[in-house]
């Protein structure tokens, strides 16, 4: 299938916007103090399709860090980089059914982080980089500002604010090396995580590297090739089963088309072959999800026919 009529989705773009505005519900993220001063109002819907046809409504423009939205992206650089195999072998791909700062998940399963949508397996994706902390730093903001397609700047006031309080991804950084799963210096890789967190984007800037995994790898503005096809398909079943950490499967089953969501208030959503979706709210549930993220991104796939599992 294809996309309604641009016209059709500028409409319903609108609609999710409009129907969702005034939903109460969820509370900011102040676990770390930076984000805590965050807009609650604040409300951007963007679809931008595979061709670059751009629709948006509300406050697509308001930057904000990317935060757990990196690591569906680093996540699919480094598949890239290493193979399907390779990535499988040292991050895995299933659901801990725990919050996404879980050590017991670690624990748990032989000191195996499971999946790159969490932290454990997000810091483990990040230390496999090619290099060591600036080297790997600077690879990762290169990779991710090809997926938006622009310069993505570091919020530095955000990145302070986490640094000085993340003894946490610290401590899962520490526990994985100790099972030889993390190879590099830990507190670095924390480091290079922390910053790749603190990038600053927009609901827009999500809807076109959304759409650059729509679209095989290709992003459809600047037209570069970004990843192969076969590295968007791995990350959007990864996606599907773990980007919305805990709550993956009622999202699946709202939405039917992988997302992953971070805790500033994002969500990127990606229609395979169709589109990207890129939405902002930072009230969230308590997983850690946009409240009226998921609603605005759950009414724009009944909308425009995005499930796919539907065979009507
Ligand atoms: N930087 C945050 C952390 O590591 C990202 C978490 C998130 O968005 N869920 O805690």
């Amino acid at each position: 299938g294809t996309l309604p009529a641009p016209d059709l989705v500028e409409e319903f773009v609108e609609e999710a916007h409009q129907r969702n505005q005034s939903l109460e519900g969820g509370s900011v993220a102040d676990y770390i103090p930076a984000l805590a001063d965050a807009d609650p109002n604040l409300f951007g819907v963007s679809v931008v399709d595979v061709s670059g046809d751009a629709h948006d409504a509300g406050d697509t423009d308001h930057a904000f860090s990317i935060q757990s939205i990196s690591k569906a992206f680093v996540y699919a650089l480094v598949c890239e980089e290493l193979g399907h195999d390779a990535t499988y072998e040292r991050v895995g791909v299933n659901n801990t059914g725990m919050p996404f700062n879980s050590v017991v998940a670690i624990e748990l399963n032989d000191g195996h982080p499971m999946n790159p949508m969490v932290n454990a397996g997000a810091l483990t994706t990040t230390s496999l980089a090619p290099g060591t902390g600036d080297e790997q730093w600077r690879w990762i903001w290169k990779g991710l500002s090809a997926f938006a397609g622009r310069h993505l700047v570091l919020d530095d006031d955000v990145y302070r604010s986490e640094r000085a309080g993340n003894q946490r991804n610290q401590a899962i950084a520490r526990l994985l090396e100790s099972y030889g799963r993390i190879e590099k210096d830990p507190l670095e890789v924390v480091d290079v995580y922390t910053k790749q967190c603190s990038l600053l984007v927009t609901a827009r800037d999500l809807a076109v590297m959304g759409a650059t995994l729509a679209d095989g790898g290709v992003n459809p503005i600047t037209k570069e090739r970004v990843v192969a096809p076969h590295v968007c398909r791995d990350t959007l079943a990864v996606l599907a089963a773990n980007g919305l950490y805990e709550r993956s499967g009622e999202w699946l089953f709202e939405v039917g088309i992988p997302g992953k969501s971070g805790v500033s208030g994002g969500i990127v959503t990606v229609a395979p072959g169709k589109a990207g979706i890129g939405v902002f709210s930072p009230p969230l549930d308590d997983a850690g999800n946009s409240v009226r993220g998921k609603q605005a991104t759950a009414f724009l796939s009944r909308a425009l026919g995005l499930n796919v599992f539907a065979s009507d």
